[in-house]
């Protein structure tokens, strides 16, 4: 299978915060074509597949005990103070902010566009937002204590799922044959 296709196949689960509607498009593909697309991946980043593209739930605990151990030391540089338990609600929130729909207006770009100025709805994220609120009832703290360094993580977050998420599809490509 030719890897854009692939990829197409392999339709990111989108998790609506509001309701149960997750949907993932495995099933149309040959799981060994899968299977062989992800092969040579880091753990973290092959986990984050199977949990994002495949549908394999059982992959999450995994990926968040990944993410809390690199959050962790992330923190300690910083000499951040967050909790334990706070920290599982940061990691919780940034995957369900990850993968969130896309921008209606950006359609995923992250710029207006027309004037290709920062997406004002999304804030150049290319998703659709959850509220402080929402954030704050995920992660389990009063909104009134959600601060710059809980702010701070989930961006850090964040940007090791874009990192896995960059790497797999390299990873598919390569392994497609489209580039050696
Ligand atoms: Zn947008």
């Amino acid at each position: 299978m030719h890897p854009i296709r692939l990829i197409s196949k392999l339709a990111p689960k989108a998790i609506n915060y509001h309701s149960a509607g997750r949907g993932s498009a495995i099933d149309v593909i040959d799981w060994r074509t899968a299977a062989h697309a992800l092969s040579g991946l880091s753990q973290e980043a092959s986990d984050w597949a199977w949990y994002r593209f495949a549908g394999q739930d059982d992959k999450l605990p995994r990926v968040v005990r990944a993410l809390t151990m690199y959050v962790t030391l992330f923190i300690k540089i910083r000499h951040f103070k967050i909790k334990p338990e706070t920290l599982t609600g940061i990691i919780n929130v940034s995957i369900l902010e990850f993968t969130q729909p896309l921008c209606r207006t950006c359609s995923g770009e992250g710029s207006e566009p027309i004037t290709k100025t920062v997406c004002k709805p999304c804030c150049g994220t290319g998703r659709q937002g959850i509220s402080r609120r929402q954030r704050c009832s995920v992660i389990g703290i009063d909104h009134k204590n959600y601060t710059k360094n809980h702010d701070e993580v989930s961006k850090e977050i964040l940007r090791l799922l874009s990192a896995w998420e960059r790497d797999i599809f390299m990873n598919v490509r390569k392994k497609m044959g489209e580039i050696s």
